[in-house]
């Protein structure tokens, strides 16, 4: 490494211009998740402990999950309702905002599609980063799974977090192979200092807090109450084997009064056309060739393409 690239500041590397569709903007997104007094519930369900299910939310409603009993982290995995090859994308949301989510962060689809799918509204962890560099709300790990329990402790057990969302979306028509990478809501996490190894520590949340997305397009959504429960007590290696601190989780979808979402439009499909230079000339261009397109609001009305949410306000 030279003295110049040693010498200069490292950066993000994700970076969208002033109206980029990254940010979700403060006037719109800051009274969805302030006025409360005015959202009609839509839907209840409690998911017991250790359990997954799965629900749909439309689009321009807003799906709250709330600690009932006592801490415990929640695995949650969305898709498009309309096609669920569409579905959230952990690892170019943690691109975009960082290993962890907070209010104003936004859960991006996969390709082709890349779109907004949730924006987070309110979170009342508001946590930030603590000494050892954790932060909550999780998008660094994903969900426990038995074949991974196998592998480092030796034992079958049927009710881990891959498991719960597998048999919550059967119903749906979905196996486990549309199981994906996780946010894990309330979920304390971080990289050690000296090897970036994942840790996961126990958390804090209290009866009442809560974390609420609003759905950007129609989702189908599924979730699992983690059975290690609060983290407190380690899922594998030397401390591991006592029993966890497990609780249920609430899940409320409410319906907002039109007038939050008078200037809200439901995000459309990435606009790239997928080319993908299938038919290239010989000597391929340099990246700074690209050709320059309109630029495409993500979040102006319509979005009538494949997999688009057809649902409007
Ligand atoms: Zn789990």
């Amino acid at each position: 490494m030279t003295d110049i690239e040693s010498a200069r500041p490292v950066s993000p590397a994700y970076l969208g211009g002033p109206d980029s569709p990254l940010v979700a903007s403060s006037s719109l997104y800051g009274p969805i998740g302030h006025d409360t007094q005015s959202r009609k519930l839509q839907r209840e369900l409690v998911i017991p402990v250790r359990s997954g299910r799965a629900w749909t939310v439309p689009a321009g409603s807003v799906c709250r999950f709330t600690i009932i009993e006592g801490p415990q982290v929640l695995d949650l995995n969305l898709w498009s309702l309309h096609d669920p090859r569409e579905r959230f994308w952990a690892a170019r949301t943690r691109q975009f905002y960082g290993a962890h989510i907070s209010t104003g962060g936004r859960l991006w689809s996969n390709l082709p599609f890349l779109r907004p799918m949730a924006t987070v509204v309110a979170d009342t962890m508001e946590y930030g980063r603590d000494g050892d560099g954790a932060g909550c709300h999780d998008l660094l790990g994903t969900r426990c799974d038995p074949y991974v329990n196998q592998l480092l402790a030796g034992t079958a057990y049927d009710f881990h977090c891959h498991s719960n969302l597998t048999r919550a979306v059967l119903s749906h028509g979905l196996t486990e192979f549309d199981i994906h990478d996780v946010i894990n809501i309330f979920q304390i996490t971080g990289l050690t200092d000296k090897d970036e190894l994942y840790f996961m520590k126990s958390c804090p949340a209290r009866v009442g807090d809560h974390f609420e997305l609003f759905a950007e397009i129609d989702l189908l959504m599924a979730a699992s109450t983690c059975p290690g429960g609060d983290l407190a007590v380690p899922l594998w290696g030397p401390d591991a084997g006592g029993e966890p601190n497990c609780n249920p989780i609430k899940v409320e979808v409410f319906q907002l009064d039109e007038s939050l979402l008078r200037t809200w439009r439901s995000p459309h499909r990435a606009s790239y056309l997928g080319g993908h230079g299938l038919s290239a000339p010989n000597v391929h261009p340099p990246l700074t060739a690209a050709v320059p397109v309109p630029r495409e609001d993500v979040t102006s009305r319509g979005g009538a393409g494949s997999g688009s949410s057809g649902g409007q306000p």
